[in-house]
């Protein structure tokens, strides 16, 4: 078997790294277990992972519709997603779920307010439309868990250079509604992202940044400033996927992103 790194986070929640450092989480309640996302590990199935963990009939939940988040969603019968992913229209919808497409468009559709209860243990959603358009958030509110996906970025700072991402104007609104959200539910949980521990990556000295509060607040000054012109980010060392043109990179804080200047407003 591949190489999965399987964290213990506490006795009914488990990370795991798959080998490309994409993360999945496996959360088990009375009645059954969540598994929030998949990674994308080829000629493996990510089930006989989750079952070493345990024994709770698993449903799918996606935080967005990328290859590296639903790759093995053809490995479960029940699957939630916000449907809103389909808003990147069928031919990207399509590319960017690695032909998971039909398995995901019969998949149960959430937004904000939706809660899945897992027998007692309840997740909440909260939609962050931004990196896809459907980019939404799991939070377990008694035991102060956040699955945020790349939400705001995860690994390194938040991919809004990708083709299903919206314009950072609407970014920047969600990333405030999001906050909100947070403080209205005590805004102590703990962030669990989609690609492992975040790094700060090139002009800032590398290691640890983890997503936090501290870090959505700097993003939402981050992409505000580049919408109002305040910030203007430099050549990024990454292309924009599927293309040879170069996006632009943008620090603000403890916060960093990769976004087009063609979609900004
Ligand atoms: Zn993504
Ligand atoms: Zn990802």
């Amino acid at each position: 078997m591949s190489d999965f790194a399987i964290q213990r986070i506490d006795d009914a929640t488990y990370h795991v790294l798959d080998p490309g450092a994409s993360s999945f989480y496996v959360l088990e309640g009375r009645d059954c277990a969540a598994v929030i996302d998949t990674g994308i590990t080829e000629g493996e199935r990510i089930r006989r992972v989750v079952r070493k963990l345990t024994k709770k009939p698993p449903v799918l939940l996606v935080t967005h519709a990328h290859p590296d988040h639903v790759y093995h969603a053809t490995e479960f019968e029940k699957i939630y997603m916000s449907h809103r992913e389909l808003e990147m229209g069928p031919v990207l919808f399509e590319q960017m779920t690695a032909g998971r497409g039909d398995i995901l468009r019969n998949s149960t559709d959430i937004r904000t307010g939706a809660v899945i209860d897992l027998g007692g243990r309840e997740l909440e959603v909260c939609e962050v439309p931004g990196h896809t358009p459907g980019s939404i958030v799991f939070y377990d509110r008694a035991h102060q868990q956040l699955f945020c996906g790349d939400a705001i970025g995860s690994g390194i700072g938040v991919w809004m250079q990708v083709m299903s991402a919206l314009p950072l104007t609407t970014y920047r609104e969600s990333l405030i509604e999001f906050g909100r959200w947070l403080v209205e539910r005590g805004g102590r949980m703990r962030f669990f992202g989609g690609h492992g521990s975040q790094q700060f990556m090139t002009s800032l000295p590398s290691g640890w940044n983890p997503l936090g509060m501290g870090l959505l607040y700097d993003m939402i000054d981050l992409v505000d400033g580049i919408v109002e012109g305040t910030i203007v980010g430099r050549e990024s060392a990454a292309p924009v996927p599927g293309t040879y043109e170069r996006c632009l990179h943008a620090e603000f804080g403890r916060a960093q992103i990769e976004y087009r200047s063609d979609n900004i407003r």
